[in-house]
């Protein structure tokens, strides 16, 4: 399997000469948070398997709905035609989001949900008549996605850069990010001037400004980057004051990750459109959905004359297979009491990280849940990075896997995501890897 996956595959995001020339590793089974080589080693899934699995692999009424559903259709069109657990996972899905969304457009993957988002926003705008409101905010350092309409929003030098002549301009405000807020001369003292600079561009621009869109409390492919408490709310207020679509992605933070099922909930936010992909089918399948309000879905009726409705929609959109994994993924966290459980998680991984923070180059650690992101620094106390080429959150990552444990770095910082089964004593061993996997690279 290694020679062939050198030879034929493309893998995404890692064509750098010496992780092509490394052994490939091939996961050929897994169980529970554990994934299995084809040399019969085992390892946590400290990644969710990129931030998608929830309650583990192989879990058995995951496994079965999928079967189950496979013994009556395995897939069918949403244009024209109605699946069964397509219509039961939407009716669902609203049922557990917040208040005010109430319609459920089906896609993909976390990329096309957004996407779907920002098309959706334009075209409202066009419905409602105001054709001047064409543009988006994004926060600087997002990540909504790789299509070219979420590259368009999204602010990740390294990754948008090279496109940049294929994409549209949306207007980018600062990252709310403390750690690296370069709006302030004092930390101690924030005032959200990340805010001012989006008020003063909604008070000036907003007749041009059709949404904002936004991954909230983390921007999480940034590098974990967390906003200040209470920012998001503030967000919510002032796009309503201005008449701007409020779309919040929680693409990577959606199902539980932050210790709630959904972000928004930490400050009682009920945004215009939801996207959601990634934990929806415990990372079975995959599936996404972006969810709209009344008002939204009203704007897209009208009769063959008006030419009114929402031209945008894929062939295995709301793919009966992964709506009955979403389903069931549902029914795990209502009869697992799965939020209920999180707590403990958390603060135990939150007693780890206060230890991994005293290390001497972990400049920042981060915690929002279960989402951790610990930034590696040279030179702590002047928040002085390490030369890129150095690779030391990579390197960092390489030898936690002799310790049986697999996550990835984004630039220097390691990234930890682990699934929502795992338990305190599993998290705790996690943790303790990573400790020691940062002391002995970087010590
Ligand atoms: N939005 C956010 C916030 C994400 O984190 C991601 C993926 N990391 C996406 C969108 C894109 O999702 P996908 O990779 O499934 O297209």
């Amino acid at each position: 399997t290694e020679m062939k996956d050198k030879q034929f595959v493309w893998h995404p995001f890692t064509q750098m000469k010496d992780w092509v020339s490394r052994p490939q590793m091939v996961i050929s089974a897994a169980q529970g948070i554990k994934l299995i080589d084809t040399d019969g080693n085992e390892f946590y899934d400290g990644v969710s398997s990129l931030w998608v699995n929830i309650h583990g692999h192989r879990k058995a009424e995951i496994d079965q709905a999928i079967v189950e559903q496979l013994g009556k259709v395995a897939h069918t069109t949403m244009l024209g035609l109605a699946n069964i657990p397509a219509s039961q996972l939407a009716e669902q899905l609203v049922a557990v989001a917040p208040p005010g969304l109430t319609k459920v457009f089906y896609s993909d993957d976390g990329s096309t949900a957004v996407e779907v988002a920002l098309k959706m926003a334009f075209q409202y705008w066009q419905h409602k008549g105001k054709t001047g409101k064409q543009k988006f905010i994004a926060l600087e350092q997002a990540y909504h996605g790789d299509t070219v309409g979420t590259v368009s929003v999204g602010g990740i030098d390294l990754f948008h850069r090279v496109f940049k002549p294929l994409l549209f301009t949306p207007v980018h405000i600062p990252a709310p990010s403390c750690y690296h807020c370069r709006l302030s001369s004092d930390q101690a003292v924030c005032g959200m001037q990340c805010v001012t600079v989006l008020e003063q561009v909604l008070a000036e621009h907003h007749e041009e400004i059709a949404g904002m869109v936004i991954e909230p409390l983390v921007q999480a492919a940034a590098g974990m980057l967390m906003s200040p408490p209470g920012y998001l709310a503030k967000i919510r207020e002032l796009t309503r004051k201005y008449d701007v679509l409020l779309i919040v992605d929680e693409v990577a933070t959606g199902f539980g990750r932050t210790g709630k099922m959904f972000a928004c909930e930490h400050e009682q936010v009920s945004p215009d459109m939801m996207t959601l992909s990634k934990g929806i089918t415990g990372g079975y399948l995959p599936l996404a959905a972006t969810l709209t309000t009344q008002a939204i879905y009203d704007a897209f009726l009208g009769d063959y004359a008006d030419k009114k409705t929402f031209y945008h929609g894929h062939s295995y959109t709301g793919n009966p297979l992964a709506c009955a994994a979403a389903l069931a993924n549902l029914k795990i966290f209502r009869e697992e009491r799965v939020i209920e459980g999180l707590a403990a998680k958390i603060a135990a991984a939150a007693a780890k990280l206060e230890q991994i923070g005293k290390l001497a180059h972990a400049g920042d650690v981060r915690q929002c849940g279960l989402i951790v992101g610990i930034e590696l620094m040279q030179d702590k106390d002047r928040k002085a990075p390490y030369p890129w080429e150095q690779a030391v959150g990579a390197r960092v990552c390489l030898q936690a896997r002799k310790y049986g444990l697999i996550i990835r770095p984004i630039g220097d910082v390691v990234i930890f995501m682990p699934p929502l089964a795992s338990t305190v004593k599993e998290i705790e061993e996690m943790l303790d890897i990573i400790h020691r996997s940062i002391q002995e690279v970087t010590e």
